[in-house]
């Protein structure tokens, strides 16, 4: 009966299609699926500053999954099936499009030091910005019509993008709201995900405190990536917190850093 028993691959064994500074997938178990590693690595600064924080993959993986499977469930498309283990989830396989799509609703970072806002200042309203993926030229950001002609998506496309955008931050700043934190800025990433002949637009990658600026709403202590970008120390804590309140770890759970490893 041996025909019964699911198919054992070795993670070392599984066909790697692409490896990033903070998560590697790998071919998945159907036809148009994949399966997407959250690594420990931290990187910042275009991966100048690097190291590696045992148990943040395995924190990014449950926050990450818990967001896209609620955007799911209101009815905003993303890539996301099913977690798997404490550091995979089973994804839909999409055709990423080049873009990094960032939404403000607070000045921080890169757009506080550009237009000389102090961080903390509330926007008049939400701000999107594009920027272009590319490691080599320290993603820049660019406006709808570079996006355009050099064809990396179509008007229609960034119509679709911005709406999908929209819904994500609504949605994210009132969920983080409702736990004592403000959303002040997140990346996304958007896909093509093509159902024969009929393709739609739907979010992709993660959306963790790695790709998010999360305040305490009280203390206005950064429960994110800025800690290890700015040397603030505690960041495993930082993240634990927000799984904490959005009821995924709990109350006096810490996270298992010992889950399974990726085979180098
Ligand atoms: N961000 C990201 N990946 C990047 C650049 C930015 O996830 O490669 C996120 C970042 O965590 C923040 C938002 O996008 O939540 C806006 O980042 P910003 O442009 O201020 O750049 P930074 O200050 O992070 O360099």
């Amino acid at each position: 009966m041996d025909f019964l028993k699911p198919r054992y691959t070795p993670m070392n064994r599984r066909r790697r299609i692409y490896e990033g500074k903070a998560k590697v997938l790998y071919e998945g178990p159907e036809p148009g699926t994949l399966i997407q590693h959250f690594k420990d690595d931290a990187t910042a600064f275009n991966a100048k500053k690097h190291e590696v924080i045992d148990g943040k993959g395995v924190l990014n993986n449950r926050i990450s999954e818990y967001l896209f499977q609620h955007l799911n469930d209101i009815g905003v498309p993303t890539h996301f099936i099913r977690r798997l283990n404490m550091r995979e989830q089973l994804i839909r396989e999409v055709e990423i499009i080049p873009l990094e799509i960032v939404v403000r609703n607070v000045a921080a970072g890169s757009l506080a030091q550009r237009l000389g806002l102090e961080e903390g200042t509330q926007l008049p309203r939400s701000i999107i910005e594009f920027y272009y993926k590319n490691d080599a030229l320290n993603d820049p950001m660019v406006s709808e019509e570079h996006i355009t002609a050099f064809g990396w998506a179509t008007p229609q496309e960034i119509d679709d993008i911005m709406a999908l955008a929209i819904r994500v931050n609504d949605f994210l700043s009132g969920l983080f709201l409702g736990v004592g934190i403000r959303l002040v800025d997140f990346k996304m990433e958007a896909g093509r995900l093509w159902e024969g002949d009929m393709m739609r637009i739907v979010v992709a990658d993660e959306i963790s405190p790695d790709s998010c600026r999360l305040w305490d709403i009280k203390s206005q202590d950064k429960l994110d990536k800025d800690r290890f970008r700015r040397d603030l120390g505690g960041l495993i804590e930082a993240y634990s917190e927000v799984a904490r309140r959005l009821g995924i770890l709990g109350e006096n759970e810490n996270i298992q850093a010992t889950g399974p490893r990726l085979v180098q």
